[in-house]
């Protein structure tokens, strides 16, 4: 008997101070864990050597890009370092129709605004580094660190860290395996939520069954 099996996907929003690990977890995320993309957000900014429109940003004019907002095509938008960047909902959208979870790596704003475009969909994580020395070294470790880039990420991090009661789930990344074992577990026990398991044809199914053979 074929069921339809037909389950919706998870918004799995991602935040941290810079530095905490949320790009080594979420990578780490769609590598292995099946029917797991990326978002890909709109921006207005130029497109950086080994980068592909579609894959790494949907490119933009700002005059395309306001459009869109008068248009309300995006889920949220912001303003960051003088550039464009938006959430687009038409995509969003097609993606969670057709059972795909996606992974969004946003700052605490984006966050907020799209668990509240999205209350039934979003499933958030916020990550927590061991200890400021750790954060530091860290950020002091990563390519390309400069002593200016670090320091005002330092600086940010407070700010960052009081958000994090605003989110449904934290994990302390200290070790990296043991964090990510957590976020893994967080994705799959929230796809067998009851209303997001597209199970009711299922279960209809196999009481018709059931009853057919006259249990
Ligand atoms: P974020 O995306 O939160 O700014 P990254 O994922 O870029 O942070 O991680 C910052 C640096 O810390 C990277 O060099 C990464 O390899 C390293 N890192 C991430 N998680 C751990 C961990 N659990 N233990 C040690 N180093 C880590
Ligand atoms: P970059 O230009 O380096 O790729 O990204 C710059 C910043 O823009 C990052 O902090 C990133 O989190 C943020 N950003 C990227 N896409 C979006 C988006 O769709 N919405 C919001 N609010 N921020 C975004």
């Amino acid at each position: 008997m074929s069921s339809e099996r037909r389950r919706r996907g998870l918004m799995i929003v991602v935040s941290s101070p810079s530095g905490a690990g949320k790009t080594t977890l979420c990578k780490r995320l769609l590598a292995s864990e099946p029917g797991v993309m990326s978002s890909v957000s709109v921006t207005t900014r130029p497109m950086r050597p080994r980068e592909a429109e579609g894959s790494d940003y949907l490119f933009r004019t700002e005059a395309e890009f306001r459009a869109m907002v008068d248009r309300s095509e995006f889920l949220e938008w912001a303003e960051v370092f003088g550039r464009l960047y938006g959430t687009p909902r038409a995509e969003v959208e097609a993606r969670l129709a057709s059972g795909v979870d996606i992974v969004f790596d946003l700052d605490w704003q984006g966050a907020r605004s799209l668990k509240t475009a999205m209350p039934g969909d979003v499933v958030s994580v916020f990550i927590l580094p061991p200890s400021i020395d750790q954060l530091k070294a860290r950020l002091e470790g990563r390519e390309g660190a400069t002593p200016e880039g670090v320091l005002a990420r330092l600086a940010g991090a407070a700010n960052d860290i009081r958000r994090w009661a605003e989110y449904d789930h934290v994990i302390v990344n200290d070790d990296l395996d043991a964090a990510f074992d957590v976020l893994r577990s967080i994705v799959r026990t929230r796809r067998s939520v009851r209303e997001k398991a597209g199970l009711g044809a299922f279960v209809d199914d196999l009481l018709k069954s059931a009853e057919g053979e006259g249990f």
